[in-house]
């Protein structure tokens, strides 16, 4: 059986994998792939499934499958698996140093000294103490950041289409986050129902000093009105670590004012990549049949 690793894992998964089969990391060895193993940077679609007829099994390494083409990778009678449970704790780590370091205004602070700028009076900071978190889809990466956010002193209000009961956060609608939130961090899957969300019609139901957080993916807001809802001052500040694109292609949020932005590396921690591992190696026994002992 030959598993192609197509995307950047920990260097130590190809020896962990060479039990089940021929590991490779050769894009040219796609038609006598078995196994696929992705990350989001491979875009699993019709024209690469179709590159491969021995395919049988495609493993995600990370939550979102809207990388690849399930619908046409089920026709075929290929499985499709993901690794929820492995990059939680690393993506709502980041959400969370995007809600500190927005309000301490971290880059620009940095950015002014290394310029021999001095910008004691003008870098005025506020506290997440007793603000206001929404947070949009309540899921596994919304409960990390909703515990530490209460860990802050801050008040945790929800709203998820498919959450009707919560242990950790105040459940409440659409249009009321929108209204009372002081910070937004969105946690939603990209579907149909969630692209573009987060549109001109939403933004101004928000408080002019909102921050929105967006470490879910890009096309869950609209790019163009975010902008211009900064440039106006309807919102207050923007951090995302999800593009339309990676990289963004001619991405107006690049020269936006008061944006914080990171390469999509939510799911890129030392520890969450051991943890991919892990998982990989444990749906692997699963479709093998292969136990502890022989792997
Ligand atoms: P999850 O499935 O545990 O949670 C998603 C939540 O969104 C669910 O509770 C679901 O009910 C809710 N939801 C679905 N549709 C909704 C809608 N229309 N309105 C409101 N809520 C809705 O997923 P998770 O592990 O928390 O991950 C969330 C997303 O984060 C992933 O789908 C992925 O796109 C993104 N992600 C990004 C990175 C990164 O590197 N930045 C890494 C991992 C995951």
């Amino acid at each position: 059986m030959t598993i192609l690793l197509a995307d950047a894992f920990a260097p130590d998964l190809p020896g962990r994998l060479a039990g089940f089969g021929t590991v490779t990391s050769d894009m040219a060895k796609l038609p006598e792939a078995e196994v696929l193993i992705v990350r989001s940077k491979t875009k699993v679609d019709k024209a690469m499934i179709d590159a491969a007829p021995k395919l049988k099994y495609i493993i995600r390494g990370g939550v979102g499958v809207d990388t690849i083409d399930v619908a046409y990778a089920k026709e075929k009678g290929i499985a499709v698996d993901n690794t929820p449970e492995a990059s939680s704790v690393a993506v709502a780590e980041l959400a969370f140093a995007m809600l500190l370091a927005l309000p301490n205004h971290l880059v620009a602070a940095d950015i002014s000294m290394k310029e021999g700028k001095w910008l004691k009076k003008e870098l005025e900071r506020t506290e997440l103490l007793g603000k206001t978190l929404g947070l949009i889809g309540l899921g596994r990466i919304a409960r990390e950041v909703a515990m530490r956010a209460k860990a802050f002193g801050m008040t945790v209000i929800a709203y998820d289409k498919y959450v009707t009961q919560s242990d950790i956060a105040e459940l409440t609608t659409l249009e009321d986050l929108y209204k009372r939130s002081d910070y937004i961090s969105i946690h939603t899957p990209l579907t149909d129902e969630t692209r573009g969300m987060i549109n001109a019609a939403a933004l101004a139901q928000m408080k002019p000093t909102v921050r929105i957080v967006n470490t879910c993916r890009g096309q869950v807001i609209v790019e163009e009105d975010v902008v211009a809802a900064l440039k106006n001052g309807r919102i207050a500040g923007y951090a995302t670590d999800v593009y339309y694109s990676d990289p963004p292609q001619n991405s107006p949020l690049i020269t936006a004012p008061n944006v914080l932005l990171t390469p999509h590396i939510g799911a890129s921690t030392e520890e969450n990549l051991l943890r991919l591992g892990d998982c990989i190696v444990d749906r692997l026994r699963k479709y093998t049949g292969k136990t502890e002992k022989n792997v």
